[in-house]
């Protein structure tokens, strides 16, 4: 399991989680409940010209802020609950340099690259060429303005830099002349056939993934320059030729070999020999899963199995499920796009400080962009933490086990004889963790959580119409066999709860009294044993308020 390297040169926001990372963090977390053995494997992108952006404006070396800003993104994905087993950066280890070397020579060997003189973009006043995103100007596909050398945001197309219309260099403001200079090119034409094929056979994948890149194909793919000249990057493995001289490769093409670098990272870790790698990329009882934002199709589901198919030892991804993307709308505003440099986000880290991390896990997750773009409005995070998460879920938790603390000494009471809705409400709550399994199954995330939320509310209908409170007096026998019934459905729902919420279902668990091993998915409706102690009763969710001007951009 992947989920797509950031940029090491800024801050994460809600857009990047609700993206990739909480999605993928939930299908994780479902795999290892379910018994699967998984590798969940992420880290910064650092090379390439966004960092060295950064670093030019900060007056540091891009290494400094890479280091500095893939430290702070681990925090904030930690205080998520987002929990990699490796998150490294492309620029902090040998073994990158080394796969993604080996990835050009076998490129090169196997006849997928060309050396071709090029004509490129170069700023007279900064004396330097302009590759990817020091250049910005009017899109070639699309005549919308501050598009990047390297892709539009807006239509989510490659940019031919020498195409851009009125192009500016963003260093200096010059505009740019054409200059010649060598570089090689991927040979990306070559497997339009097999990508086509290979992108036919998955049509369980989500309807814009497959749209998006089968249109890209029907236009025809370019052939792709995959080296730079630029100092801050992989350096070309080509000692003898006098033109691989200060040229490094391409961010696009040395990134996503950081999924296959980082999984050897972390094997080595773990103490296993050099190739400990191949059993997860190269065996096809493992299956590669990324997950990845609207903007990385191009590379994920065209560029990176090319370069897989070209390398010719590797399987290809199994799925590459893509969210759109998330806008943002603050109160009386229009919807806009998240962005960095116009401050139009919610932060981590400032929303970590106020706020605890699963309402936000959950809200992400309920308006998750699965097939169109959605909306992020701070208000609804409130709103539906107090009344979705305190008002349904928490409330069902806190009566019960209350309940038990106060009126049958602590403990899982006894089942009696069951009631129809007594039966009723047991058959609902044993069908939930096959019933959110099949929609996780189809990357269907916000779907399984309503059917968590769902029977939630549920439960706490069975719980009204059974009034516990009144069988107390008038048949304590049939109170306790009400209790146990929402005891147990706790236990499943803290079970299916747990890759979205996975601090509540913490919490839950402690309630139960329950060890790790009756908490996995297949045991998650097994009965509790009667005469259990039950833990002290906790709150899982607070009623929240929005902190003034919260959720503006300023803030
Ligand atoms: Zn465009």
């Amino acid at each position: 399991m992947t989920a797509a390297l950031p940029y090491s040169n800024g801050l994460l926001h809600v857009g990047h989680i609700g993206g990739c990372y909480l999605p993928a963090d939930i299908f994780v977390r479902y795999l290892r409940s379910r018994g699967d053995e998984v590798a969940f494997i992420c880290g910064s992108d650092d090379h390439g010209v966004p960092v060295l952006l950064v670093a030019r404006k900060e007056g540091k070396p891009p290494k400094e802020v890479a280091d500095f800003y893939r430290a702070l993104q681990q925090r904030h994905y930690e205080g998520l609950g987002i929990r990699f087993d490796i998150y490294s950066g492309t620029n902090t280890t040998e073994i990158h340099t080394e796969f993604s070397q080996h990835f050009f020579l076998r490129c090169l060997e196997n006849g997928y690259l060309d050396k071709l003189t090029s004509q490129q973009l170069y700023d007279p006043e900064s004396g330097m060429f302009l590759p990817d995103r020091y250049v910005e100007g009017v899109c070639h596909h699309c005549g919308s303005g501050g598009a990047r050398g390297d892709q539009c945001d807006a239509c989510g197309k490659l940019i031919e830099p020498t195409e851009l219309i009125h192009p500016r260099s963003v260093i200096t403001g010059a505009t740019p002349e054409v200059r010649e200079t060598v570089h090689w090119f991927f040979r990306l034409p070559d497997f339009e056939d097999r990508l086509r094929r290979w992108i036919q056979e998955h049509d369980e994948w989500r309807p814009m993934v497959r749209n998006f890149s089968l249109g890209l194909l029907g236009q025809g793919l370019p052939v792709r320059s995959i080296t730079r000249d630029l100092d801050w990057g992989i350096p070309v493995p080509l000692p003898g030729d006098p033109d691989a001289k200060d040229k490094v490769m391409y961010v696009w093409f040395d990134a996503p070999i950081g999924y296959v670098s980082f999984t050897e990272q972390w094997c080595r870790r773990k103490g296993e020999e050099p190739g400990g790698y191949a059993r997860w990329w190269k065996d096809p009882d493992c299956k590669i899963v990324h997950f990845i934002g609207e903007d990385n199709v191009i590379f994920h589901v065209l560029i990176w199995p090319a370069m897989l198919m070209a390398e010719g030892t590797f399987q290809l991804p199994h799925n590459v499920p893509a969210n759109c993307y998330l806008n943002i709308q603050f109160p009386g505003e229009e919807e806009t796009k998240m962005s960095t440099s116009r401050g139009t986000a919610v932060w981590i880290g400032d929303y970590l400080r106020d706020y605890p991390p699963d309402p936000l896990r959950y809200y992400l997750t309920a308006i998750a962009p699965e097939r169109q773009r959605t909306a992020f409005k701070f208000e609804d995070l409130i709103r539906r933490n107090n009344e979705e998460l305190v008002a349904a879920l928490g409330n069902f938790v806190h009566r019960n086990v209350t309940f038990a603390h106060r009126y049958l000494g602590g403990e899982v009471p006894p089942r009696g004889e069951p009631t129809e809705q007594d039966r009723a409400q047991l058959a609902m709550v044993a069908g939930l963790p096959d019933r959110a399994s099949a929609l996780l199954e189809e990357y269907r995330f916000r779907d399984a959580l309503q059917e968590v939320m769902a029977a939630a509310r549920e439960s706490n209908r069975y719980f009204d119409y059974r009034q516990p409170w009144a069988l107390r007096k008038e048949d304590p026998s049939a109170c306790g066999t009400v209790i146990n019934v929402c005891l147990n459905t706790i236990k499943t729902l803290a079970v299916v709860m747990e890759p979205f919420l996975p601090f509540a279902a913490a919490k839950t668990a402690s309630m139960l009294s329950a060890e790790p091993q009756e908490m996995v998915w297949s045991a998650g409706a097994d009965p509790l044993p009667e005469g259990r102690t039950l833990g002290e009763p906790v709150i899982l969710f607070e009623k929240l308020e929005a902190r003034a001007g919260e959720g503006s951009p300023d803030s």
